[in-house]
This record gives structure tokens, sequence and C-alpha cells, in this order.
């Protein structure tokens, strides 16, 4: 099934809830109410109680998107996918290195509407860092090789930076999801990532959505600084 940008700026907007437990994290959700419908629950949140409570966002109407960034051997990815899928959430996230990893992820989804995105490269790599790795490919190459790698697995999208959106959607077109972190407002700080854009950038670089954790999350007020980068996204 094609899978297509979403018109509407709001449900092109990720927050990542990157707090250590469901209490936090409803509270955030709470403060920033209608500025966003849809959020990314992660590894810190996940052990702190985000699987109730990505099924509690998704009763309520929001979309869930968990991001478990899954590496493993094929059989393990395979039953692993199956098991989130069968959780009912609309996105989950696979480390997108090699096609045996890809492959078992769509296996395992199977027919489930779910959709797959494959991680490229993480945000807060540089070449220096994909070098001391060992990979002769500079971040952008990696990134696009990965890409047309989990189209042709079968996957709706990846997760890469504003940085490669532009000639992921040239290489690709525009049936597949581009889901960017590494989100900066131009005067906030870069913490810890390494490939950064602002939002306006990302989306008119060809992002199909926008993952903002720390700009929101840490904002004095969280649903102003919501509706800022959901503005960006409409004006972009
Ligand atoms: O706080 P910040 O906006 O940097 O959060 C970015 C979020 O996106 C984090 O939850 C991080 O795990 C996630 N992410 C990322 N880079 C990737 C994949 C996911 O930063 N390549």
């Amino acid at each position: 099934m094609a899978v297509t940008t979403p018109t509407d700026p709001k449900s092109r907007l990720f927050v990542a809830l990157d707090v250590p437990d469901v209490k936090r994290a409803e509270a955030l959700v709470s403060r920033i109410g209608e500025a966003a419908q849809c959020y990314k629950i992660g590894l810190e949140l996940v052990f702190g109680g985000g699987i109730g409570l990505a099924q509690s966002l998704k009763k309520s109407g929001r979309q869930v998107f968990l991001d478990m960034k899954l590496l493993d051997i094929p059989n393990t990815v395979e039953k692993a996918a199956a098991n989130v899928a069968a959780l009912g959430l609309d996105y989950l996230t696979v480390h997108g290195t090699d096609r045996k990893t890809l492959d078992a992820a769509v296996k395992g989804r199977g027919s489930r509407s779910m959709k797959l995105l494959a991680v490229t490269v993480l945000t807060s790599l540089d070449a220096a860092d994909l070098k001391q790795q060992g990979i002769a490919m500079g971040p952008t190459d990696l990134v696009l090789h990965r890409a047309i790698q989990a189209k042709a697995a079968g996957f709706d999208g990846v997760i890469a930076s504003g940085q490669e959106a532009n000639q992921i959607r040239a290489a690709i077109g525009p049936d597949f999801l581009i889901i960017t972190p590494g989100i900066r407002m131009i005067d906030g700080p870069d913490g810890d990532q390494a490939r950064v854009m602002t939002p306006a950038r990302a989306i008119a670089a060809g992002a199909s959505h926008l993952v903002v954790g720390r700009p929101i999350t840490d904002a004095v007020d969280p649903a102003a600084a919501a509706r800022q980068i959901v503005e960006a996204i409409r004006t972009a």
C-alpha cells in the first residue's frame, strides 16, 4: 500500500515522549493538549510503562509511534515485529542496516496496518563517527543506500535527517515516508544531535513528518513550542 505525506500539518509532527515514567508522560501530553496529536514512545519510556501508555493514547485517538529500533537475528526480529503489530500501534522502527533484518520485520508484520520505518543512520552520527565504525561511506550516501534498500524490502519509510531528505525524495519519489529527527530551532542547543535542521527547512527538503523531543518537552510552554513547529510545517 502506497504511503503519502498527510495534508494536515498537525499530523506531520511526532512529539518524542522521552521521559522516564508514565506519570510524567501523561502530564506532558496533557500540557500539550490539542497542539499535537502524534506521539513517539522510545527506549526510555518503554521501560517505564510505555506500552500501556501507547495503548491508552491510541484509544484516545492519537497516532502512536513505537521507536524500538529493532536489530537482531531474523527470527527474533520477525517475532518481535509480529508482537508489536498485534498491539495495534501505528509505526515501528527497525535498524535499516541489513536486508535480512528488514525482510524479517516485513514478514512479522504480515497483513497488519502498522507502518514499518527503517532507521538509516542515527542523526547523532557524522562522517567521523561512521569512519570510526569502519564505514567508508559518508552519511548521505549511506542513508540513501539504506533508504533504497528499505523501499525494496517493502518498508513504508525511513528515519533520516533533514540533510538527506532531498536526495531520498529524488531517488524514491512521493510514496514513501521520510520521518526526520534532529530538529532544532535556529537559536536552540543541538545537544547530542549532529545532523540537525530547522522544522521549516526539513519540511522544504522533503520530510513527510518531524520527530521533535527536547525543543518541545524542555520548553517553558510545550504547547506553544508544538504550535510554533506545526505553523512552520504549514508555511514551509
Ligand atoms: O530531543 P530530540 O528532539 O533530539 O529527540 C529526538 C528523538 O528522535 C529521540 O527520541 C531519538 O531517540 C529519536 N531518533 C533520533 N535519531 C534517529 C532516530 C530516532 O534522534 N535517527
